[in-house]
């Protein structure tokens, strides 16, 4: 089985961009079947590719190999699952967490899949029709190569009705587990709702930087918008934050934050316990709450911004460049001469130099002078394909406000 690109259409792939999209298929040989393995060759007949069908996303095919003799397998599979896994024990961030992302789908040449492990459990995302198709074969793998003990789906994304499929989410493989599982980072405790927290539950990606608000909390009243478990919110109580707001729209997540706090030994105000650090969560949309602070005269020394993603994709780019000028105006208003603000866009739409921009323009409507002393990514658990920019989604700034 096979597919014939349209003549100039197979440049993207002799660059190792794994992706083709519908408007560059000439024709379809062979009648594949969702998730089945195609050749891929150029309108003069080179081969090009072995991929993966999918017949009713705009990416048609998603590239499994770009070597003619590497057969499409389950030892295809455990090789790359092997590689991940190796990469992955080469950072050193076992002796930082028991949590990390193992296979970071795209970037990880296994496109669609995504496998995040939190101790001794792994939880799975299968978002493309190929890896749909290999399922059971890639559980198996998985669950050899790692040496967890369960395998939990959360094949829940919005993305997978792109690709034709249906939401799932179950245990793929070990005995009945407890949806909570707590994993900890730089010495902390955080609670994982596995099966009815966002994404696999966590979100790991911002590890480092979650760490590194830590450090620059000491001594400061802190607002952290969009908080989820509360992440930044803990890492900044540890480092000595006086105080700490944190602020989300999910009652659910607000909960596991203060479990999360409690399970840190930082206890709300007036509770006597080691911990000098005052918390606050507050149930409230951003984009109002904001507003009512900056009504109120209520001022911060440090201020989190960390929203969902705006803009999947650069089709969306306008609407959410308003959204993050919006947040990132009022947040430069609430900061303190000195103030920092730590914000981010993790929009595949919105690229690091577009984000800037957006964030400089914020600055100058608030009337305000600032320095961006750090620019910050995604954990290196979470890699980018050097022939898969979009990989890199996850951008970040830290800007001292004059
Ligand atoms: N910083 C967090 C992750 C944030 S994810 C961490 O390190 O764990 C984005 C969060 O924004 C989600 O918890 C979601 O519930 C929340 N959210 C989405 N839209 C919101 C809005 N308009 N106002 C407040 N919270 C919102």
């Amino acid at each position: 089985m096979n597919i014939i690109l349209k003549p100039g259409r197979e440049k993207s792939l002799l660059r190792r961009h794994p992706w083709v999209f519908s408007g560059a298929v000439a024709q379809v040989n062979g009648d594949p079947q969702s998730g089945q393995t195609v050749d891929v060759r150029a309108a003069d007949g080179q081969w090009l590719a072995r991929a993966a069908y999918s017949p009713t996303s705009q990416i048609r095919a998603r590239v499994w190999t770009f070597d003619p003799d590497e057969a499409v397998d389950a030892d295809f599979f455990r090789r790359r699952i092997d590689s991940a896994l190796a990469a992955r024990a080469s950072l050193g961030l076992d002796s930082v967490t028991d949590a990390m992302r193992l296979i970071h789908a795209e970037s990880d040449r296994i496109p669609g899949l995504v496998v995040d492990r939190y101790g001794d459990v792994l939880v799975v995302q299968v978002l493309t029709a190929g890896c749909e198709f290999w399922r059971e074969t890639l559980a198996d793998l998985l669950l050899e190569a790692s040496g967890a003990t369960a395998i939990y789906e959360r094949s829940d994304a919005d993305v997978r009705e792109l690709e034709g499929l249906l939401p799932r989410t179950g245990l793929l493989r070990g005995a009945n587990l407890e949806s909570r599982i707590t994993i900890s980072e730089y010495g902390l405790k955080f609670l994982v709702d596995i099966e009815r927290g966002h994404k696999t539950g966590f979100y790991l990606d911002q590890r480092a930087n979650r760490n590194r608000v830590g450090q620059l909390a000491a001594g400061r009243d802190v607002l952290n918008c969009f908080c989820y478990t509360g992440g930044f919110s803990i890492h900044a109580a540890r480092g000595g934050a006086k105080s700490v707001v944190s602020v989300d729209t999910s009652a659910d997540a607000l909960a596991i934050g203060q479990e999360n706090a409690a399970l840190n030994g930082i206890q709300p105000e007036g509770v006597s316990t080691g911990s000098t650090t005052s918390l606050e969560w507050l149930e409230a949309d951003v984009f109002t709450g904001l507003r009512k602070f900056r009504d109120q005269n209520c001022s911060w020394d440090l201020i989190v911004l960390d929203p969902p993603k705006f803009a999947p994709t650069a089709a969306q780019a306008e609407k959410a460049a308003r959204g993050y000028k919006d947040i990132n105006r009022l947040a430069f208003k609430l900061l303190r001469p000195g103030g920092i603000l730590v914000t981010f866009s993790c929009s595949g739409g919105i690229d690091a130099a577009l984000f800037q921009k957006i964030v400089a323009s914020a600055a100058l409507d608030a009337g305000v002078e600032a320095q961006i002393v750090e620019t910050l990514t995604q954990g290196p658990d979470h890699p980018v394909s050097i022939h898969f920019p979009e990989g890199a989604y996850l951008k970040g700034l830290v800007c001292v406000k004059g």
